[in-house]
């Protein structure tokens, strides 16, 4: 439950941590996790849990008047219709989702998504009253050719193209792709230093960029979280691996909630 809004909102952006769970689990360890995490709530930021579609509705049972919100792992860019295996954005809604995740790198490595593609998976969840977490980021080899800042500005680009001015209801996750569920994660500075690119990028495109949450994601653990949230730029995180531990999730958010508190000792505005 976010009870400290209020305080964080006046100072600029509410904290917001993502569970991002992919194709684990059981039905059952699904409701199990969300009863351990309930219990250990509620939280000063805001927490998510992006399940996968089969388990919507027990997800929405289990966290319904907990504070904490859920949502998916993607939509389609199509209203519904023939698209034989394909979940709408209109449909998320039906289930109460507040987020879905467009661009994961493994949507992009594993089924081909382009830049445009991603960006029109926002703009249909955004039509829809969800709100897009935007996944961007770059390889290894793309690191180390040194062209990390280009690609990522490419693929915020056609998102910024698709949705115009208002790019300023996404949510965006940087997430380098050599540090998804490999523990190895950004230095805080690595990290805060791409957020900062993508927030002047978003600057040039509206002017409530700087309300906007960025977040990291990459092997964040209960043990690097607070460095990351203490940079000025970094809002909270996507998390994978350890979002399907209940003990290190809600550590996460408990960094996070100490962020939304302001003692972390950085300034938001
Ligand atoms: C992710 O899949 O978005 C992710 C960040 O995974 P992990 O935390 O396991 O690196």
């Amino acid at each position: 439950m976010v009870t400290h809004a209020s305080a964080q909102m006046t100072a600029g952006r509410l904290p917001l941590v993502v569970g991002n769970w992919k194709m684990n689990g059981t039905r059952v360890t699904s409701v199990e996790l969300l009863a351990a995490l309930r219990s250990a709530g509620p939280f000063d930021a805001e927490v998510s849990v992006c399940c996968p579609f089969p388990y919507l509705v027990d997800v929405a049972l289990s966290l319904q008047g907990s504070g904490i919100a859920w949502g998916a792992q993607d939509c389609s860019q199509h209203e519904p219709g023939a698209y034989t295996g394909e979940v709408a954005a209109s449909m998320l809604a039906e289930f109460g989702c507040r987020h879905v995740i467009v661009g994961h790198s493994e949507r992009r490595t594993h089924h081909a998504e382009s830049d445009t593609l991603v960006a029109d998976k926002a703009r249909q969840a955004l039509a829809h009253g969800l709100t897009p977490i935007v996944c961007v980021g770059e390889t290894r080899a793309e690191r180390d050719a040194g062209s990390t800042e280009a690609v990522v500005k490419r693929q915020m680009s056609a998102v910024i193209h698709a949705l115009g001015h208002c790019v300023s209801q996404i949510v965006v996750a940087y997430e380098p792709i050599w540090a998804i569920g490999t523990g190895l994660t950004a230095t805080p500075q690595q990290a805060q230093a791409l957020h900062a690119v993508l927030r002047a990028q978003l600057a040039a495109a509206s002017t409530r960029a700087g309300e906007m949450r960025l977040l990291y994601g990459g092997s964040v653990n209960a043990a690097n979280a607070a460095e990351l949230f203490a940079q000025v730029d970094i809002d909270g995180a996507l998390v994978g691996g350890a979002s399907l531990k209940e003990a290190d999730f809600s550590a996460i958010c408990r960094a996070a909630s100490h962020a939304a508190l302001g003692s972390t000792g950085k300034s938001r505005t």
